[in-house]
């Protein structure tokens, strides 16, 4: 089936670039929370990547080398930092699933 083929035919004959397009597909974009400013679209803000705990001072150079470079790069939920570029420019984090993009928790610090 090509890409047009899955179309509805109220997207047919459109210009724009619609061939990632599928019937029942979510949007990209979503809300983000932020804790000082609230809700907003995630285009405000930017990844900072997953939070992970960080090493002790004087831990082995494998400890760092995975904290600063190693990514689990989950499919689900990942606990994250989220720097919130337009507005307030304060990090946070988010718990969010990857594949859904609902936002669970956000905070400034989530402590489990
Ligand atoms: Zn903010």
């Amino acid at each position: 089936m090509s890409p047009a083929t899955r179309l509805p035919s109220s997207r047919k004959g459109l210009t724009g670039c619609p061939l990632n397009w599928q019937e029942g597909s979510r949007p990209v974009s979503f809300l983000l929370e932020c804790p000082l400013c609230g809700p907003r679209e995630v285009t405000e803000f930017r990844y900072g990547g997953e939070a992970q705990a960080r090493p002790a001072p004087g831990s082995a150079i494998a400890d760092w080398s995975a904290y600063l470079y190693g990514r689990d790069n989950v499919a689900g939920p990942e606990r994250a930092w989220w720097f919130h570029r337009d507005a307030c420019r304060r990090w946070f984090q988010a718990d969010r699933d990857t594949i859904t993009n609902d936002v669970n928790r956000v905070g400034w610090l989530i402590d489990d």
